[in-house]
C-alpha cells in the first residue's frame, strides 16, 4: 500500500509562460530546475507512486487545439521515462472554470480510482505537489498533504490561503533541491 505523490505540471514539473500560460511551442519547453534531478530521486526510494494531475483549460478548442499541448506532453513523458521517472497514471483536465465540474483541480473527480481504492493506495500519507493554490486546496479535499513550489508568478494568490489550506501545507520553497532533500528526510533515508 503506497502513497502516492500527486504532480502538477505546468509551474512543476515545466516552467510555465507567464503570457498565457501555453507551452505551445519548443521554444516555450522547459523543464523547471533540478526537476528531474529530484524526482529521479523520489522515485528511487519506492515509497510513493507518482500521478501526474493538470487542468489544461478548454484544450482541444480552436483556442487551445492539441497540436499545443500533445507534442510538449509527448516529449516531457519522454525525457522523463529516459531518466527512469514514470506515472500510474495521467489526469488531465480540460474544462474551464465556468463548468463548474468537480474534475478540475481542486475537485477530484479525476480521482476517484485512488479514493475508493485505499486498501491499494494511502491517501493519508499522500502528498501533493504543486505551485497553485488550487493544488494545495486539492491536498485538503483528497486529505492528504501539500507541498507548495514557491511560484514568483503566483505570490499574489498564496496570501490567501485558508487555515485548513495552511495546515496541509508540510513544505513551501521555490527549489526542487530543497523539496527533494525534504522528501528524502521525511523517511530518514
Ligand atoms: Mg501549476
Amino acid at each position: 500500500v503506497k502513497p502516492i505523490v500527486f504532480l502538477d505540471r505546468d509551474g512543476t514539473i515545466l516552467v510555465e509562460p507567464t503570457d498565457d500560460f501555453r507551452i505551445k511551442s519548443f521554444d516555450r519547453f522547459e523543464f523547471m530546475p533540478n526537476v528531474i534531478e529530484a524526482l529521479k530521486k523520489i522515485q528511487s526510494l519506492n515509497i510513493y507512486h507518482f500521478v501526474l494531475v493538470t487542468n489544461q483549460d478548454g484544450l482541444g478548442s480552436d483556442t487551445y487545439p492539441l497540436e499545443h499541448f500533445e507534442p510538449f506532453q509527448e516529449k516531457m513523458l519522454q525525457v522523463l521515462a529516459s531518466n527512469g521517472i514514470s506515472f500510474l497514471g495521467i489526469h488531465i483536465d480540460v474544462s474551464t472554470v465556468q463548468d463548474n465540474k468537480n474534475t478540475r483541480k481542486p475537485g477530484i473527480g479525476m480521482l476517484s480510482n485512488y479514493i475508493d481504492n485505499q486498501d491499494m493506495f494511502n491517501i493519508k500519507n499522500s502528498i501533493v505537489i504543486g505551485d497553485s493554490k488550487t493544488d494545495i486546496q486539492l491536498a485538503k479535499n483528497l486529505g492528504c498533504a501539500s507541498i507548495l513550489i514557491e511560484n514568483e508568478h503566483n505570490t499574489e494568490s498564496y496570501s490567501s490561503f485558508t487555515e485548513d489550506e495552511e495546515k496541509a501545507i508540510i513544505f513551501r520553497s521555490n527549489s526542487w533541491e530543497k523539496i527533494r532533500e525534504f522528501i528524502v528526510d521525511l523517511h530518514h533515508i
